[in-house]
């Protein structure tokens, strides 16, 4: 939804699919409490039915449906929703999400949002001085039980083998931590609740051995699986199937195709995080859908930097003949064909692909200078 609040408010006209589950993972989650600009948190739900009116109110096209195919071989790409519909579109960002893995267990599924969270760092709150138990052993886990151990009475780790995957940096974190206890070579059976929710969960050591945990809360973190798998034919993914973007950008390896949000980012997953990565879709894809690469009204066409006889142009957007403008206290200058309004979206690109070369203050007073800013 963020991506389409920036494409609406860039005139592109975003059409918006949203998939068999509206909002994602969002929605199968509790109160948020982390995401900025709410005092007093907001449910899931409720955050992603706001973003959506806000993105539908400034134009965007959000329609019911999901994707079923997609032919990415050329422009413009063909996108085939619930199997029949085939729509074009020259310029795609997959914001597609990924799916937290499950352990598959009815009990599990019974009382989801009722103690069985996929994301220590959205509900951990709501266990404070609690129990809880956090199933896996990887990164993650390890993560999310330290976590949970700061806010938690006690945290049980359920790891199916003798060992932890995770990073020796992490082990150790978790084996500096006093009310960390974990369970080797456990599975879980069954999770235990209520009509309240979770209250404790069944386990099976190997071997045989049948035993009970009373836990408040119990948390998956046996990783993620990223909804890609529609696109991998054509765009890069990594070997976890996380598509893989330019640096900085949202730009994928088949030009005009962007991905923002879980479906390419395997480290932070946070919903401020996703929003955030959506803005940069919508961004990168205004710039083609302007025009591709040609200079136009408001566009940042390059960065001029260097020194005496020496002048580079880096072209931020792919633009071809940009003009060189002379240096200003020979450190740098942006060449921005002017349009009152526009130009603030490639200056900020400008600012995130110079940074390590330039000076950010010399930069905005080479701007000054100009009478860009
Ligand atoms: P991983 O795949 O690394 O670990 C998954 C864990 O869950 C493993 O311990 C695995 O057990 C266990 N598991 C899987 N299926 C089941 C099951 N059905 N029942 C019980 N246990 C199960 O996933 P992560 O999400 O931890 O990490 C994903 C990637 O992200 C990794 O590359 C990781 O390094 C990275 N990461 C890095 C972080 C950091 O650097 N701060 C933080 C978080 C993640 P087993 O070992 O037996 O297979």
């Amino acid at each position: 939804y963020t991506a389409a609040i920036y494409a609406s408010r860039a005139d592109i006209s975003p059409v918006v699919y949203e998939g068999v589950q509206p909002g994602g993972q969002l929605t199968t989650t509790t109160d948020i409490e982390n995401y900025p600009g709410f005092e007093n948190g907001i449910s899931g739900q409720g955050l992603v039915s706001v973003m959506r009116a806000q993105a539908v109110r400034l134009g965007a096209d959000v329609r019911t449906g999901a994707i079923t195919s997609a032919d990415l071989s050329q422009r413009p790409f063909r996108i085939v929703v619930d199997g029949s519909d085939e729509i074009l579109a020259e310029t795609l960002i997959i914001a597609t999400g990924a799916t937290a893995k499950y352990l598959g267990l009815p009990s599990e599924t019974k009382f989801r949002g009722l103690g069985v969270s996929a994301c220590a760092t959205c509900d951990g709150f709501f266990y404070r001085k609690k129990t809880v138990a956090v199933v896996g052993g990887g990164d993650t886990a390890c993560e999310e039980a330290t976590y949970l151990a700061g806010l938690c009475k006690k945290v049980y780790m359920i790891v199916r083998r003798d060992v932890l995957r995770a990073s020796e940096a992490m082990q150790e974190r978790v084996r500096n931590t006093e009310n960390i206890e974990i369970l080797w070579n456990c599975n879980t059976q069954e999770v235990l609740g209520d009509e309240y929710g979770v209250t404790g969960a069944r386990l099976e050591r190997k071997g045989g051995e049948i035993f009970d945990i009373a836990v408040d809360g119990f948390f998956l973190a046996i990783g993620h699986h990223p909804n890609s798998e529609l696109f991998s034919k054509w765009v890069n993914v990594d070997k976890e199937g996380y598509i893989v973007t330019d640096g900085k950008t949202s730009k994928t390896n088949v030009e005009g195709v962007f991905a923002a949000g879980d479906v390419q980012d395997p480290l932070y997953r946070q919903c401020v995080t996703a929003a955030a990565s959506g803005c940069r879709a919508a961004l990168d894809a205004e710039v083609i859908a302007h025009g591709g690469g040609n200079i136009n009204s408001g566009t940042l066409v390059g960065l001029v930097f260097g020194a005496g006889t020496e002048e580079y142009v880096l072209p931020v957007i792919g633009a071809e003949g940009a003009a060189v403008f002379p240096l200003r206290k020979a450190v740098a200058s942006v060449v921005v064909n002017l349009h009152p309004g526009a130009a603030a979206h490639g200056f900020v690109l400008a600012v995130l692909d110079v940074q390590r070369h330039i000076r950010f203050a010399d930069l905005i007073s080479g701007l000054h200078d100009l009478g860009r800013i």
